[in-house]
Order: C-alpha cells, then sequence, then structure tokens
C-alpha cells in the first residue's frame, strides 16, 4: 500500500488580545489545546500567536449581564462569539467576521483547573466560525456543533474531516500564494 501523501504544512496567525487573563500556563495550554485541535489527524495545520498580520483575533473578555446586555445571545452559558453585526447576521445574512470574544469567566465556571485546555478548544471553536463560514450547527458532529460537548467529548473536540480540508485549502489561499 502507498503512503498517503503528507500535507503540506501551513499556519494560521492568530491574534489574542488581553492574554494578561490568564496565567502563563493557562495561557500556553489555551495555545497549545488549539494546536492539538488544528493538527488532529496530521493535517499540517498549525497556528502561531501574536506573530505578524492576523488571519483571526480573539479578544479575551468576562461576561457581565450588564456590560453585555445589548449583545444578543451572549448569556452566563456562552463561551465564545464571533463579533458580526447581529442586524447584519439577521437580515443581511453576513457570514461570521474574522474576529470573536472568549468570555473566560464562562469557561471558567464549567472547566476549573482545567481553563488552559477549555480556551483552547473555544478558541477553535470561534475560530472555525470564520473559517468556514458557518454558524453554530448542531449537526455538524465535531467542534462546530457547539456547546459544553466540546470540552469534554473527544470527538466533539475536533474539526470533522470534512471542516480540516476546507481549513487547508483557506490556509493554502492565505499563506502560500
Ligand atoms: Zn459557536
Amino acid at each position: 500500500m502507498k503512503k498517503p501523501k503528507p500535507e503540506p504544512n501551513c499556519t494560521f496567525n492568530i491574534d489574542i488580545q488581553n492574554t494578561n487573563q490568564l496565567t502563563t500556563d493557562q495561557l500556553k495550554g489555551a495555545e497549545a489545546e488549539l494546536n492539538s485541535v488544528l493538527g488532529a489527524g496530521n493535517s499540517g495545520l498549525s497556528a502561531v500567536f501574536n506573530q505578524g498580520k492576523a488571519d483571526f483575533t480573539a479578544t479575551f473578555t468576562n461576561y457581565s449581564f450588564g456590560g453585555n446586555f445589548f449583545s444578543s445571545g451572549v448569556t452566563s452559558d456562552t463561551y465564545g462569539q464571533n463579533n458580526v453585526n447581529e442586524f447584519a447576521k439577521l437580515f443581511l445574512g453576513a457570514k461570521p467576521i474574522n474576529s470573536a470574544r472568549v468570555f473566560l469567566n464562562n469557561i471558567a465556571a464549567v472547566a476549573g483547573p482545567n481553563v488552559g485546555f477549555a480556551v483552547g478548544r473555544v478558541l477553535a471553536h470561534e475560530f472555525g466560525h470564520w473559517a468556514l463560514g458557518i454558524f453554530d450547527s448542531p449537526d455538524n458532529g465535531g467542534i462546530m456543533q457547539g456547546g459544553i460537548e466540546i470540552l469534554s467529548d473527544r470527538s466533539l473536540g475536533r474539526f470533522i474531516a470534512d471542516d480540516i480540508k476546507k481549513l487547508q485549502a483557506l490556509c493554502a489561499k492565505l499563506h502560500h500564494t
């Protein structure tokens, strides 16, 4: 049997804002888990952080009822939220844009001491919204399914094979031209 051709390596640039909200170890854990998700199955995909021109930007923040009152759909159960304008999403069919908020306190409430790992999973999911051009997909079968499951179950914490192919194509388009 012929060995499958190895995928060319390709690296996304991800900016994380407010990294000081996590400890150094938690941040390292988050970045490592995002790379585990991207690189699963020898996809050749990886990410570097806060280097060069960002493909995608995530802002670490904390949820509060008052602070997020006007942010439609954001509640104490929200781990991350794409920054697309809600009006444009609802009425103009706008796709997710290349930035999102990640709600550290909501994640810590369910992940406890595994907050770094869990933030990495949420980062991967939020990155996927933009990179795949999809909102939550309850029948996705992988990490784009969303919800608490992405933090615990192994297959639901990974991109499905079809989505990895799309990510490889996007990365090649952005970085191998
Ligand atoms: Zn989502």
